[in-house]
């Protein structure tokens, strides 16, 4: 339908005076931000397991708080990362957030970031959401803030996201993958999950441990096998519907 729209207006853009600028720019955003989804990587060839992000975008004015490359390049280097227990992200679908979500200041706003919107364990989204914001902060200490965060809805923990802040690194959003997928903090120097400042070994050196990438295919598959995540590479197509009797003769891996 955008599409048609857009095309209305591209025709009809000669036209100049019938048509409002206002009209002109909506399309322009709107066009914009569908590169979240359609400029970011997909998943790597070589990842045997393929998982959803839906990103929500804050848009402040006319514009989002990030530009479309800044979030290609958390997708690709999560991608990276994940390579190691074959699993690759995409993005499938890319909704905005109005400007009063810029700034999330309280575990209230995080906990109110799609209520209503996505799965429980009883109805699995099946995805992971990202939601991209101009400033988060720092619910410890106040006045400061950080860079991203992997949150768990206070009323229905089986609801968890993860918040990026524009200022995130851009392995920020891998880090918060490394905690949707059962990680902790570590002190291993080599890991992205060890949040202590140190020079060695060098940044781009730097991904997740041995003892972290093996709790991490646990996790993995437990949350295929709970639903918290579809694996795009083995999904059916809904209308196909599976026949009852079939679904014991299909050994899940
Ligand atoms: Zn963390």
């Amino acid at each position: 339908m955008l599409a048609a729209v857009v095309a209305g207006v591209l025709a009809a853009a000669p036209l100049g005076p019938t048509l409002g600028v206002g009209t002109l720019l909506q399309c322009q955003e709107q066009l914009g931000l569908r590169a979240f989804v359609t400029g970011t990587p997909r998943c790597p060839e070589a990842a045997k397991r393929c998982f959803g992000i839906v990103v929500h975008v804050v848009v402040e004015g006319d514009a989002p708080v990030v530009a479309p490359v800044w979030f290609a390049e958390q997708v690709a280097a999560a991608n990276r990362l994940f390579g190691t227990i074959d699993v690759g992200f995409e993005t499938l679908e890319v909704r905005t957030e109005p400007a009063e979500r810029a700034s999330i200041e309280s575990r209230s706003d995080r906990d109110h970031l799609g209520r209503g919107e996505h799965g429980t364990a009883s109805a699995p989204a099946g995805v992971v959401h990202v939601w991209v914001v101009r400033r988060l902060a720092d619910v410890d200490i106040a006045g400061d803030e950080i860079r991203g965060v992997h949150w768990r809805d206070r009323a229905d923990p089986t609801r968890r996201f993860v918040i990026l802040s524009s200022i995130a690194g851009d392995r920020t959003l891998a880090h918060e993958l490394g905690h949707f997928f059962g990680l902790p903090h570590s002190r291993y120097p080599e890991s992205i999950m060890n949040k202590t400042p140190r020079e060695d070994p060098p940044w781009e050196l730097r991904g997740f441990h041995a003892r972290e990438y093996a709790i991490m295919r646990g996790r993995r598959d437990a949350m295929v096998a709970d639903g918290t995540l579809r694996d795009r590479r083995r999904a059916r197509p809904r209308s196909q519907g599976v026949p009852k009797n079939a679904s014991r003769s299909s050994a899940p891996d």
